[in-house]
């Protein structure tokens, strides 16, 4: 399993690629939690989300990249690849179910990927990307069940933590699970008094369903919040989380709509919904944190025109 020597590598590999991302702890959003909260901002990427730290560690850790890479996501992992893929010089392809949005077909046709779209659903576009892989003998990448984009994401935690060791909790969103499960890895080996709680939408709950119940389980996924639709679980992600997640609370969309405009107001930051996610999620537990220390992660800031005419008041 993934532990802090894989993420201590993946640092390395990182950083002639990515500077480190600040965070801050903004007096007036303090004020309104009534928790100190450092505000953790990957949302400052190049791809506008953490996932790059991923993609770019798995890339560099390929022995063989002649061959390609290939992935399926309709988000911030297929930008991700495409970026890493782009970085190395190696030709990309991302399937993406049928009508995707135009903007994000877009962002990753800019990074030199091909798209093709196939079919209905997520689970039958991952269906053609496995065969489109065996066929041209491309390597296919899971979104989540992978241990080098485990490492590459713990180095976001290690950030936090080598800077603020002394804090209670940290509030991950969670989708697949990279995020929760390099949160666990890197704080049982650098700050095991740090709790990681995991945050999900309550109108897309398998991973949440799943962690409580110790089996994959999958959901319907109604959630408005793009990063965090997620119908099913992961293996190597729930394993991790099973071992060393402290808690996991669901929030509903109008909680993270209103974390996504507290952000906005009090924080100087754009941040799409499962970016605010986190914060939604401390904010939902106010009381028990009162007066301590929490980094909430904003993970992304990959908005749509109607997400972001929506953050704006009415
Ligand atoms: C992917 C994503 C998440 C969820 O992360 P997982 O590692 O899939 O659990 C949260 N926020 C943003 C912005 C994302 O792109």
């Amino acid at each position: 399993m993934t532990d802090l020597r894989d993420v201590l590598r993946a640092r390395t590999l990182l950083a002639p690629h990515l500077p480190e991302t600040p965070m801050w702890s903004y007096p007036v959003l303090n004020a309104v939690a009534g928790v100190e909260v450092h505000v953790k901002h990957e949302n400052v990427q190049p791809t506008g989300a953490f996932k790059v730290r991923g993609g770019i560690t798995l890339l560099a850790r390929m022995e063989d990249r002649s061959t390609g890479v290939l992935t399926y996501s309709t988000g911030n992992h297929a930008q991700s690849v495409a970026y890493a893929a782009r970085l190395f010089g190696v030709p990309c392809s991302i399937v993406m179910p049928e009508n995707p949005n135009p903007a994000k077909v877009a962002a990753v046709e800019a990074l030199g990927a091909t798209v093709e779209i196939a079919g209905a659903t997520m689970v039958e576009a991952a269906g053609h990307a496995r065969e489109n892989a065996a066929r041209q003998g491309a390597r296919l990448i899971s979104p989540a069940d992978e241990p080098d984009i485990i490492a590459g994401v713990g180095t976001l935690y290690l950030e936090i933590l080598a800077g603020r060791p002394d804090l209670d909790a940290i509030f991950v969103p969670v989708g697949s699970g990279t995020g929760a499960a390099a949160a666990c890895v890197v704080a049982r080996a650098v700050a095991p008094g740090c709790r990681v709680i995991a945050v999900q939408s309550a109108q897309a709950p398998a991973a949440h369903d799943s962690w409580r119940l110790g089996e994959p389980v999958q959901r319907p996924v109604k959630t408005r919040v793009d990063g965090l639709a997620t119908g099913s679980a992961f293996a190597l992600t729930q394993d991790i989380m099973r071992a060393d997640l402290s808690d996991f609370t669901l929030v509903g969309d109008d909680e993270i709509h209103a974390a996504q405009r507290l952000l906005l107001t009090h924080a100087h930051t754009l941040s799409e919904g499962a970016g605010a996610a986190a914060l939604a999620g401390l904010l939902a537990r106010r009381d028990e944190f009162a007066g301590r220390k929490v980094a909430v992660v904003c993970t992304g800031a990959n908005a749509g025109p109607a997400e972001l005419a929506s953050l704006l008041p009415s």
